[in-house]
């Protein structure tokens, strides 16, 4: 077990209260993996005052001398990828193949967003009348408060600090209490590529003291925050008083339409990955599988089996397929959502227990769990469950697929299985969210481009990844006209 502390103007100082909580492991919830400050407002404070006291300096520096501290950063992020990977998979659950995911998406953005250093574009113009000049360039905002969930705890994070950093901000970083180890060796990396002191700062505790205190501090310019719709919706309507910038990414009810001319054991390869990868806790995972009813008994017939062939346990053994929850409070909510679909009348299929892994009465396991006979109003079909629980709705046409599909106040992913070109480009406009998938599951990501949802999934503006998302929440667009 480890002690972390906080890291405030380049020292890993402990918090004033003195206090401390624990993470622990999902599959196994007798094993602490750290003890993590449990912070004030004055720690919050003094946070805040490093990022501004370093400001000026980190504004001042050329970005692609930035650049060069983020290429450090990759190259100790690639290092170090086996000992991180597990240490995802220890802290939060994920199957190993998955935790080394998450730390290869912080290399590439690690990488991608120090290429930008030697761009960060604006543009120049033709002016109307001679001797003149116009041009609009970036500057940074000043300090950013950056609020991140445990489900990418290295990834996430990873997308808004170094985006933040190649446009000049300085930050307050407030980790998931869930992934705090996570978390400080993310700091650590960028704390040996050689991050000036004040730059970057991490600060743990409880989100509802110490994330919106950060959110809603005075000396803050913008907030950008990943995780649930009720605290991101909540946490904007405050900080829209404040006149900041704030970048919401939130939940998702993400669903996967499947024509009768799908190839089959494609869409199930999809529908599994979707569902019960990172054991359904992703904000893009695959909960409602929209089915023509030409191939539904088949292809219901398929999950099912599937899904009771899947092995749960510890994500770092080998045979695993399906990791545990992250906590208590989850593995509650998702049997509570178990219960409900009951209750509505929903046709359990598969699974529906808790799980105990290898015989052992430890850890946050449930069953993948298939529901079929779902109507599109239910609350299994409409609410985010965070668990690998999929549910299985008819359609008998494209139109009907495409209109349940679009029942849902979230927007975030969508995906169609067909061998139909023209369904496939039609698809393209009518689902509305702000991932579309052809022929591939919900999930899945390309750093170059932006990342975010419609609806209630999000504020709009994707900040994560691209240019037009991340370059653009994290930098101001100023124009300068000239006369000579
Ligand atoms: P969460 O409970 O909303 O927490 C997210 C972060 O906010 C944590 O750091 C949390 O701190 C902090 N927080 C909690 N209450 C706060 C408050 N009142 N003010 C300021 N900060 C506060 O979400 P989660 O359980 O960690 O993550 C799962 C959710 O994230 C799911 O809904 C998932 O869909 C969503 N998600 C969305 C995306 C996306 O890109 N759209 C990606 C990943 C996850 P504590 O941990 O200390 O409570």
């Amino acid at each position: 077990m480890t002690t972390i502390q906080n890291f405030i103007g380049g020292q890993w100082v402990p918090p004033s209260t003195g206090e401390y909580g624990q993470s622990v492991n999902p599959a196994h919830d007798m094993e602490v993996v750290a003890r993590y400050p449990l912070s004030a407002k004055s720690d919050v404070d003094r946070a805040v005052q490093a990022a501004v006291d370093a400001f000026p300096g980190w504004r001042a520096m050329p970005a692609p001398r930035r650049a060069e501290i983020l290429f450090r950063a990759a190259e100790i992020l690639c290092r170090r990828k086996d000992e991180l990977g597990q240490l995802v998979t220890r802290e939060m659950g994920k199957v190993l193949s998955e935790g080394l995911g998450d730390v290869q998406e912080a290399i590439d953005m690690a990488y991608f967003m120090a290429g930008e250093g030697r761009r960060l574009q604006g543009e120049t113009v033709p002016c109307e009348l001679p001797n003149k000049d116009a041009k609009s360039f970036r500057v940074p905002w000043g300090v950013f408060a950056l609020i991140t969930p445990w489900n990418f705890p290295i990834a996430i994070p990873s997308w808004k600090i170094f985006a933040s950093l190649i446009c000049g901000n300085t930050v307050v970083f407030k980790p998931s209490s869930d992934s705090p180890l996570c978390a400080t060796r993310l700091v650590e990396v960028l704390e040996e590529a050689g991050m000036p002191p004040g730059v970057v700062n991490m600060i743990t505790g409880a989100g509802e003291t110490v994330g919106e205190t950060l959110a809603m501090h005075p000396d803050v310019q913008g907030v950008s925050f990943t995780g649930s719709c009720s605290v991101g919706e909540a946490l904007a309507c405050s900080v829209a008083q404040l006149h900041r910038p704030i970048a919401m990414e939130m939940g998702g009810k993400n669903a996967i339409l499947i024509m009768d001319d799908a190839d089959l054991d494609l869409a199930l390869e999809g529908v599994l990955w979707g569902a019960f990868g990172t054991t359904g806790q992703r904000c893009t995972a695959a909960s409602r599988i929209i089915v023509h009813e030409k191939v539904y008994d088949e292809f219901l017939d398929r999950l099912v089996r599937a899904a009771n062939a899947m092995r749960l346990g510890d994500g770092l053994e080998k045979d695993t397929d399906v990791g545990p929850l992250i906590n208590r409070r989850a593995l509650n909510k998702v049997l509570n959502y178990i219960r409900i679909g009951k209750d509505e009348g929903a046709r359990l299929c598969c699974g529906g227990n808790q799980a105990k892994h290898n015989g052992l009465t430890e850890g946050y396991f449930v069953e993948p769990t298939v529901f079929s006979n779902v109507t599109p109003s239910m609350r299994i079909a409409q609410e985010e469950i965070f668990g690998p629980v999929v549910c299985l709705i008819k359609c008998d046409s494209y139109e009907q697929g495409i209109a349940i599909v679009n029942q849902s106040r979230f927007g975030l992913s969508t995906a169609i299985y067909t061998r139909d070109v023209n369904i496939s480009a039609r698809a393209e406009g009518d689902l509305d969210s702000g991932l579309v998938y052809i022929n591939a599951s919900t999930i899945g990501a390309e750093i170059q481009l932006p990342f975010g949802g419609f609806k209630h999934s999000g504020s709009g503006h994707p900040e994560a990844g691209g240019r037009m998302g991340a370059l653009d929440f994290f930098s101001r667009i100023k124009v300068v006209y000239r006369d000579f």
